[in-house]
């Protein structure tokens, strides 16, 4: 017979699950095939205003459709497309796919914008203003109904190139969002050189602002700096009510995060507009 405390150890090591093995990274020529097998999906994410809840966008954020692995999230495989290069066709098939989705959607009765990820390398290519005009273009669609956000990449020195065609886009009056504000990736030389429409502060400044007297003036700073210079501010990483509060009363124009909806496959959006109607009276601004 096994001592009580042998009998304990087993008890806990059956219990004992190890921590799950950090998975493989991809090659280039998986992701390169993932691209010519088309098994990019796109997932939306809604974007909010604080006021009265009404939906200003939807925010396509991609994922991979892997055969054996599931659903696998950018943070695993956009790195990569960036520095292989891959990043500039995904982009072009992001825009063509987001752009079907917005006719789809308008042909159920939903007119939205739609806002799309666009990293700093692939606006280094020089005729990349005048491709994604075109393409809006050819699918009869209007540039106003684009937001492009845009994400400094850590990889790249900002050159000449990606700045000249931020105006160009600003100039065929596409929005032009400043992502992840505050992070490091963004900066307010970015903020002086390139005609920004709106401004999304970084959850990192959201998380628990209320509490927190560091973050909170740099939010309150944040939102102070959109409306001075004409911009919409939007807060990501919003997942609580209270998180959601805080913002209507720093003047935030719109919210995004999880207590509003999560990202979902363009076919959820239909439901998660009704779910959020009956949630969003109760969460109007108050009037003041
Ligand atoms: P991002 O553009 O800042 O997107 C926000 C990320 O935060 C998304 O992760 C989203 O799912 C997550 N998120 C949203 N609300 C909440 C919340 O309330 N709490 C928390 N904890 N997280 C929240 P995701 O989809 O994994 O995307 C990660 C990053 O990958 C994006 O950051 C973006 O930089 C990049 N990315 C995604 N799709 C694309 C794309 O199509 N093109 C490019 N170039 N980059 C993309
Ligand atoms: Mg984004
Ligand atoms: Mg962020
Ligand atoms: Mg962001």
């Amino acid at each position: 017979q096994k001592p009580a405390s042998r009998e304990r150890l087993d008890e806990l090591l059956a219990g004992w699950a190890p921590a799950a093995p950090e998975p493989a990274p991809f090659s280039e020529d998986e992701l390169r095939t993932a691209h010519d097998r088309g098994q990019w999906v796109l997932h939306y994410q809604p974007k909010v205003s604080l006021r009265d809840g009404s939906l200003a966008s939807l925010e396509a954020l991609i994922r991979w459709a892997h055969p054996e692995q599931g659903l696998v999230m950018p943070n695993r495989f956009i790195e990569l497309a960036e520095t292989s290069g891959l990043i500039v066709g995904m982009t072009e098939w992001i825009l063509r796919e987001a752009l079907a989705q917005i006719a789809r959607w308008q042909g159920a009765g939903l007119h939205t914008r739609v806002a799309l990820n666009v990293s700093m390398l692939s606006l280094d290519a020089p005729d990349f203003a005048s491709r994604v005009g075109e393409i809006v273009r050819e699918a009869s669609m209007r540039p106003e109904d684009l937001i492009l956000e845009i994400t400094e990449s850590r990889l790249i020195a900002p050159s000449a190139t990606p700045l000249e065609n931020l105006v160009r886009l600003r100039v065929q009056r596409f929005g032009l969002s400043i992502d992840d504000f505050g992070t490091g990736h963004s900066s307010l030389a970015q903020l002086r050189d390139i005609p920004f429409t709106e401004l999304k502060v970084d959850r990192g400044f959201v998380r628990g602002a209320r509490s927190n007297p560091v973050t909170r003036p740099l939010l309150e700073g944040s939102i102070e700096i959109a409306k001075g210079l004409g911009m919409q501010s939007v807060a990501e990483g919003v997942e609580t009510e209270d998180d959601w509060r805080l913002l209507q009363e720093v003047g935030c124009d719109l919210a995004q995060g999880y207590f509003v909806g999560r990202p979902m496959p363009a076919e959820q959006v239909g439901g998660w507009l009704q779910a959020w109607a009956a949630r969003r009276g109760g969460l109007a601004q108050p009037a003041s």
